[in-house]
Parts: C-alpha cells; structure tokens; sequence
C-alpha cells in the first residue's frame, strides 16, 4: 500500500470477500445470507459494499429506515433489500422501490396495509418482527391472533418471513437468556406458520447468533458486523479480516517546554520538554472528544502516540515526545494490526460505534 497522503478510510474489498466466504462457510448450503448494510454499510460506504456483496452472491440486504434502501436502488441494487425500522410516512415510496417492510407494531402493519391496497399491491413481501427479550421493536407471541385477523382481511400483502433479534448474542454468560430467546421464537413460529398454512422464512441471528448459536440459523442469518471483520471475540477476530483502515499524516510537529499547554481550553498541559504532531482529523471525522485528553491513541512508525487535550473540529494533536518522526508522516488510527476495536475500547466504547462514526468527509479509497 502507498503511504496515506490525507486522512483516507482504506476499504479492502478482498477483505469483505474473505469475511463473506468465512461466515457462510459456517452456515447449511441452503440456508440463505442478509447482509446489514445500514449506516453506510458500518461507515464503510453501503453502495460499492452492495455491489461487491450482490457480486459474490449475496441472498438478501438489509438497511435500517427507507432512505438507505432508496439510495441503493438508485445505484442499481436489484437484490430484495428488507428495511429493518420504516416509518408509515415513507411507505408509498418503499413500495415504489420495491424495499420490503419489517411490520413490528399494530400502527405500521396497519399502516402498511392501507397503502398497499391503494396501490393495488397483491401479495406484497413483507416481514414481520416479534420481540422475545430485546424489548425494543417487535409485536408479542399474544399478537399472532391480532396479526392473522388483519392478514385475513386483504391480499395486498404476504409474509415472506418472520423474525426477532437476539439481545446478548455475543455474551455467553448470557446463553441462558439467548437459548430461551431461541425458543420463544421457535413457538411463535409455529404457531404464526400454522395460522398461515405456508411457510415464511424464519430468522434470528446476527454474526454474534450465527458464530455462537448454530442451532438457531433456521432459514435465513443477518450479518453485519462480521462482514466488516469483527466477531465480537478474540477467537473470531482471527478469523475475518477488518474491512476498513483509517489513515492521516502529521500536518505539523510543535516543540513544547514544560508548562506550555496544548489547544482549546489548554486541556493539556506539558511536564517536560516534549513534542506533539498535530494529525488533520478531528471529531466532525469521527474521532469523538472521548478519544481525547489521553485516552485514545494513533500510530506512528510502529509506536503508539496518545491523543493529547481536546480533540478539535478539524483536527486533533498527538504526544510524539518519544517517537522518531516528521511531518508528512503516515498516521494510523486503525487497521489490519491496530484494530478498530481496540481504540474503541480505549474510550470504552464498541467497533460498532468507531466505524459507523467516521463521516462523509473522509475520503474513502477502495483497494482489493
Ligand atoms: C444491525 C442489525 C443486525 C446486524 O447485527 P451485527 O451484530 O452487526 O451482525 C441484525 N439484525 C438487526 C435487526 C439489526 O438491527
């Protein structure tokens, strides 16, 4: 790889493949592969990861609210995109894209229903979403009569699946708790499919469900996290191959005598002769002000460099007192060596949350 000559998000698309292939590899042939590709695709870019995805021989995708899904079809996205949260106001135009609602509460199936029928749908796909612990979206097994009762009504729709999400699936002291998640969805199944008298597909499991829970992949697994090279462990970090790497340059290197202090609120204060390089990337990139005041960190040739004050708008300043280096150098803040998830945990968050944070203003370079 060429030296990063600006802050750049490196996108390695063969790393997505080798994840892709790894994942699936732990599923039956027949049962089928959704890819999460919300919130840009985990900060990754939703539309070349779509692409490169469909290309491999992805089955399914999903994306949280209807604006996601409507930016992929105008990019040429055919395969079936499932729209995990969308609201009523957005219906008509999910319809017109051909996305596929999830129905979670008595409001958005009715709601679903009405302007399936006056658009003259007939047997439009749709999934429904039961809550078995999660407790943030999701009707209840005691719903299924309600459900059947408004299915029965009309022929504009049809249940292509029926699915909940696991609430600690990556926690095993939490498999108690997952294992009956499992199995209240197995009843709910049951009893929806024989109301029904055809066979929706069935789907629980996230990358932490699909690694920890084989038992529960039943026809369908929604991954995200995995795919971009995160599996919520140290055994399955070996595995997958982190899909993004953020990289910058020292801008410029400051000389500093003990006492001088270092940006806004002069946050921090020097107990020394030391150095600082101050990197051209700051919290409206990504990189929160919980990274800064020492808790977060960047590497430069090969050795860590803690982020020192308050991290800027624009930028952010690092203590470089004991590293052989100048400007124009290259700055790593993570990669295939320094993952993600360790700098999240610098600031006691998740990868979820670093990757998904890094914005549109970040340049974006794919390799393969
Ligand atoms: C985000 C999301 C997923 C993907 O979870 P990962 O842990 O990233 O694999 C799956 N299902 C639902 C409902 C989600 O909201």
């Amino acid at each position: 790889m060429p030296k990063a000559q600006e802050t750049v998000l490196e996108i390695n698309l063969g790393a997505l493949s080798h994840n892709f292939y790894y994942l699936k590899s732990k599923l039956n042939l027949d049962t089928k592969f959704l890819a999460v590709v919300k919130a840009f695709a985990y900060g990754n870019d939703a539309v070349t990861t779509a692409k490169h995805l469909e290309e491999l021989g992805v089955d399914y995708f999903a994306v949280a609210y209807v604006k996601e899904g409507l930016l992929l079809r105008e990019k040429g996205i055919k395969t079936p995109i499932l729209v995990l949260h969308p609201q009523p106001v957005n219906f008509k135009s999910l319809i017109e894209h051909c996305l596929e609602p999830s129905l979670y509460n008595a409001k958005v199936l009715n709601a679903f229903i009405s302007v399936a029928e006056k658009q003259a749908q007939k047997d439009y796909p749709v999934h429904i979403k039961f809550n078995t612990g999660l407790n943030r979206l999701g009707f209840w097994e005691n719903d299924v009569d309600y459900i059947m009762s408004k299915l029965n009504t009309t022929k504009s729709i049809k249940v292509k699946s029926v699915f909940s999400h696991l609430a600690a699936s990556e926690d095993l002291n939490e498999e108690l708790f997952t294992k009956n998640q499992i199995s209240s969805f197995k009843s709910i199944a049951e009893n929806i499919e024989n109301k029904l008298g055809y066979k929706p597909w069935l789907h629980i499991c996230n990358t932490s469900g699909l690694i920890n829970y084989p038992e529960a992949h039943f026809d369908m697994v929604r991954c995200g996290i995995g795919l971009y090279g995160f599996g919520n462990s140290a055994e399955e970090d070996i595995n997958l191959r982190p899909v993004a790497s953020l990289k910058s340059i020292i801008s410029q290197i400051h000389k500093i005598e003990k006492d001088e202090t270092v940006g806004y609120n002069r946050a921090y204060k020097a107990s020394g002769f030391g150095k600082t390089a101050t990197i051209p990337i700051g919290h409206a990139d990504g990189i929160g002000r919980i990274y800064g005041n020492g808790k977060g960190y960047v590497v430069i040739n090969n050795q860590k460099a803690p982020i020192i004050g308050n991290v800027c708008m624009d930028m952010l300043m690092v203590d470089i007192s004991n590293i052989e280096c100048k400007e124009g150098d290259e700055v790593i803040f993570f990669d295939s060596n320094y993952k993600a998830s360790d700098l999240a945990e610098s600031a006691h968050t998740i990868s979820y949350e670093i990757l998904t944070a890094i914005s549109n203003r970040v340049k974006r370079l794919y390799i393969n």
